[in-house]
């Protein structure tokens, strides 16, 4: 069985059912070839081969005895932001290098009761800031349609493990875009779900109001399995929403394309930054969804210009309280001998973060700061209403609102973007962050460098099985969900 990594999420699911093959045999050939081609992509943090392995077997004999869940014995990766007991969970931190979480994210242990087979822990921006995973502690992540490029941030090792066939699919957290980014850099389809509709508990802090888990596989019917595992209310998470959950796969056919309203900002197609491939290929699969029966309709967001510094107000606000946790004494980093305990608070901390999560620790301690406090954070928490309101003026005329993902494709690794250019690459993915909406990153062809590009559809709250279900029609249709990167052809 050389293909298996080939296979669809509901192909493995039979394939495991109908015993053509065993867990143990599926996460074997995943852990082959993560070893043979990981050294490349470098998209594993942490590989949990012996975990991996007895999740498999127990799967195995819940199969055999007929009493297996739908998923049981497929193999997941987890974003390193995800607490796992027992393992490493660094969010990419040196800070992090040396926790051991002695419990479970509610997202982990919802995989785990489905039967899902953890590989383990994969790459990312450190404490999720960042477009381009090149933060991380452990270094740069290879976007594996191009080893030279970024896979995009902050879930790079998510985006890369499943274009590189290295896992069927994987769990990612976006916060301003980081499920969705590195979805669209990477060929594959990711969804971030409405606030509070995936449980927080367990997932390192970053900007608590905008933060939220989804998966990232290669399609909508993929994302749309995981999604019935992980999604639901959480009474460990205060800001998890206890409303009933869909059931995404067996809706994946319930929304009508014909007749559905699609909203086209006009301000977003005029950003400066756009790429000219990029706005080419979304406009292209624009025309493919109105053959299908869409109807396109213009609609006005008026507020582009406030996304990038509205986030990046209030993203920094929220991660330099979330992060005043790590300051060497409970858990972490610890500083060598320090000299009293202001020495412990500054070394622990100037040695344990890198340059971007201190910059913005400084950004958002000055944001909060007495004296400033109205002028900045204030202010921006005023236009983030103004920014939700727009959002709802638009959908009382339409169904859905289209946007690429990002305005580029990939970057080259080194690059080096200064912070303000690499801000302004999230133009598109932030807004939604900030009213909580639920969005969808899916491949619509590869730019001049055969580079993959996104297009992005934007729901209104609690439509996220309208979304899959969109991309998932579109994607019966088209077939650049199935496109493969040259690596993952590579048999191990
Ligand atoms: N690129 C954005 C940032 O750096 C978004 C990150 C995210 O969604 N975690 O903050």
């Amino acid at each position: 069985m050389t293909n298996l990594h080939r296979l669809s999420i509901r192909e493995l699911s039979e394939g495991l059912q109908q015993g053509k093959f065993s867990s143990r045999e599926l996460t074997q050939h995943y852990l082959k070839r993560i070893e043979k081609i990981d050294a490349q992509v470098k998209s594993y943090v942490t590989v949990t081969p012996e975990l991996a392995l007895s999740q498999a077997d127990a799967a195995d004999a819940a199969i055999k005895a007929g009493n297996a869940t739908a998923l049981a014995g497929i193999p997941l990766a987890h974003k390193d932001i995800f607490c796992t007991q027992g393992v490493r969970t660094s969010a990419g931190s040196k800070m992090l290098d040396n926790f051991i979480s002695p419990y479970d994210a509610t997202v982990v242990t919802k995989a785990k009761a489905a039967g899902l087979v953890t590989l383990g822990k994969v790459n990312m921006d450190e404490f999720a800031m960042g477009s381009t995973s090149e933060s991380s502690y452990y270094g740069a992540t290879k976007n594996p349609w191009n080893l030279d490029y970024v896979p995009g941030g902050s879930s790079g090792g998510s985006a890369a493990v499943v274009a590189a066939d290295l896992a069927p699919f994987a769990t990612g957290t976006d916060t301003g875009g980081s499920i969705r980014q590195p979805a669209s850099f990477c060929g594959l389809t990711g969804l971030k779900p409405t606030y509070g509709r995936v449980s927080r508990f367990g997932i390192i802090a970053f900007a608590s109001s905008l933060d939220q888990a989804g998966p990232m596989a290669r399609s909508a019917e993929d994302c749309a399995y995981l999604m019935n595992v992980i999604a639901g209310h959480d009474a460990k998470d205060s800001t998890s929403v206890d409303k009933e959950v869909d059931d995404y796969v067996a809706n994946l056919n319930a929304t009508s394309v014909k007749g559905l309203r699609i909203g086209i900002p006009k301000q977003y197609f005029n950003v400066a930054g756009l790429a000219a491939d990029v706005k080419a290929r979304v406009e292209e699969s624009l025309k493919k969804l109105e053959d299908m029966g869409a109807i396109l309709v213009e609609v006005d967001l008026n507020m582009v210009e406030a996304y990038v510094p509205t986030y990046y107000l209030i993203a920094p606000a929220e991660a330099s309280s979330n992060l005043s946790r790590y300051d060497g004494v409970r858990y972490g980093y610890r500083c060598e001998n320090p000299v009293d305990l202001m020495d412990l608070y500054k070394r622990s901390r100037s040695e344990g973060f890198g340059e971007e999560v201190k910059r913005r620790i400084l950004i958002g301690t000055y944001a909060l700061s007495a004296g400033y406090y109205d002028a900045y954070y204030v202010k921006a928490q005023k236009v983030r209403r103004l920014i939700q309101q727009d959002f709802l003026k638009a959908f009382e005329q339409v169904d859905v609102i289209a946007a690429p993902s990002a305005p580029t494709t990939a970057y080259k690794i080194g690059a080096n973007l200064s912070p303000t250019e690499m801000y302004l690459g999230d133009v598109y993915t932030l807004a939604v962050n900030l009213a909580g909406l639920p969005a969808i990153n899916a491949p619509v062809g590869l730019d001049d460098h055969n580079l993959p590009v996104g297009l992005q559809l934007i729901g209104n709250y609690w439509s996220e099985s309208q979304l899959l279900s969109i991309v998932h029609q579109y994607q019966q249709n088209t077939d650049f969900h199935t496109q493969r990167a040259a690596i993952a052809e590579e048999n191990a």
